[in-house]
């Protein structure tokens, strides 16, 4: 008897039927002996429906009452997954974030989970029952809800299994795994058997929703053993073996490049004609970071006359905020200019691979240069590339390096 922790995305959820199957899924591993403890997102598209009501009040909707108002899509799946389930014959039982008391810090629409209550799920497991939890919220420490920011359910099925010691997480969602990019934009891409920890925490970190990076790091932490797996195969067949976030880099069959990641949310920020001197970088981003702005990428150029432009970008949704702080560091340093861009987008090759090979930048930036497209910014760690480019090239970019980097064929 093993014990697994099963979460299912909002496509595996969207409708009646799709809650149907997933309770068979579910009871096909009760019949097998297992305890199993189900985490479910809302409906597809239910919490975008929710965030535009708020909007449609509040162009910045207060934050408390937003995760009031999002964390209620998940009950809606839960309770109706834990019928289905009645319906099947099993004994089951529906619990929101602040009933199980899923305790996280108080930063709305982005908490963390600091600690779980796991005794009372223990019990109703002990006792036969499949729990159903719902994903996505907890509860501050004075009851006030929250929620764990976008696709945070997974965020929710790792924590739970790390709490409760479970055998395996699986994550349940409309693709059989992780792939060497998202298949919806590269139609060949192949999906992984395994991944290393590590490049699916920068895969995730940089782009592949396909699990929400929180997730990744309560698994490395916890050493989970986690599983990414279809809900969409037949029912009556196998679930196949899905892709396996591994901690044992040396068994891998060692690709270079082991997965491209994309995304819009990054806007650039300039800062023109700044005096060439000591101090300048800290002048600029000091203000930056008081007002609680994450920077991502930086890149400074001399210029001439002894001035230097200084790039760096922030998340999109930032933007303006930073222009703000910036217009007043202008004045203080003696800036020529502030410009701003948020027509750009990231794209990333990531691979432990890269540890162990040089050149790889070099052939990512011929592999560009032959579709004309141009680089804006670039960023490099031991396991990664990324390159910042204008946003209309970024499916070509990650279309152009799959081939270059031949993903779709399996290492040799
Ligand atoms: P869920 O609702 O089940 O949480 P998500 O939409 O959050 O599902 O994540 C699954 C989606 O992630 C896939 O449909 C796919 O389009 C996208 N995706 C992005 N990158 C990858 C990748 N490398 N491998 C697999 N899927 C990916
Ligand atoms: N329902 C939430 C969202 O859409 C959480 C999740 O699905 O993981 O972001
Ligand atoms: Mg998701």
């Amino acid at each position: 008897m093993a014990l697994i922790v099963q979460k299912y995305g909002g496509t595996s959820v969207g409708t009646i039927d799709r809650i149907r199957n997933v309770a068979q899924r579910v009871a096909k591993f009760k019949m097998l002996g297992h305890q199993v403890v189900v985490v479910l997102s809302a409906m597809s598209g239910e919490t975008n429906r929710l965030i535009a009501l708020a909007k449609e009040i509040q162009t910045v909707p207060d934050p408390r009452e937003m995760d009031v108002l999002v964390s209620t899509g998940e009950q809606v799946t839960i309770a109706l997954l834990a019928m289905a389930l009645k319906d099947l014959g099993l004994k089951a039982k529906s619990y929101t974030g602040s009933q199980v008391r899923i305790v996280t810090d108080d930063a709305y629409t982005k908490a963390r989970i600091l600690s779980i209550d796991e005794e009372n799920l223990r019990a109703d497991l002990d006792a036969g029952h499949v729990v159903v939890v719902a994903g996505f919220q907890g509860v501050d420490e004075t009851g006030n809800i929250t929620t764990l920011g976008r696709g945070g359910s997974d965020t929710t099925g790792v924590a739970l299994a790390a709490a409760l010691k479970a055998d395996e997480c699986q994550i349940y969602t409309d693709v059989d795994g992780v792939y060497t990019t998202d298949p919806r934009i590269v139609p060949e891409a192949r999906k992984l058997d395994a991944i290393t920890f590590e490049e699916m925490l920068e895969l995730a970190s940089l782009g592949s929703k396909v699990l929400q990076i929180r997730s990744v790091e309560f698994a490395g932490k916890y050493k989970v053993k986690l599983r990414v797996l279809s809900s969409f195969v037949d029912i009556n067949g196998s679930e196949g073996e899905g892709t396996l976030i591994t901690f044992e880099e040396d068994s891998m069959e060692q690709a270079i490049i082991s997965g491209i990641a994309f995304n819009r949310d990054e806007a650039k920020l300039t800062v023109l004609g700044v005096p060439d001197r000591p101090g300048i970088a800290a002048a600029i981003l000091g203000p930056i970071a008081d007002a609680n702005i994450d920077v991502d990428m930086i890149v400074q150029n001399v210029g001439a006359n002894n001035t230097t432009d200084f790039t760096f970008t922030v998340h999109r949704s930032e933007m303006k905020k930073a222009l703000e702080v910036l217009a007043q560091v202008k004045e203080e340093i003696g800036a020529r200019e502030v410009t701003s861009d948020d027509k750009i987008a990231k794209v990333s090759i990531v691979g432990v691979g890269m540890r162990t090979h040089a050149g790889i930048a070099s052939k990512m930036f011929r592999s560009l240069a032959g579709e004309n497209i141009n680089i804006q910014m670039i960023s490099t760690s031991e396991i990664k590339i990324s390159v910042v480019v204008e946003d209309k090239y970024m499916e070509l970019a990650v279309r152009v390096l799959h081939q270059a980097f031949e993903l779709e064929k399996a290492a040799a």
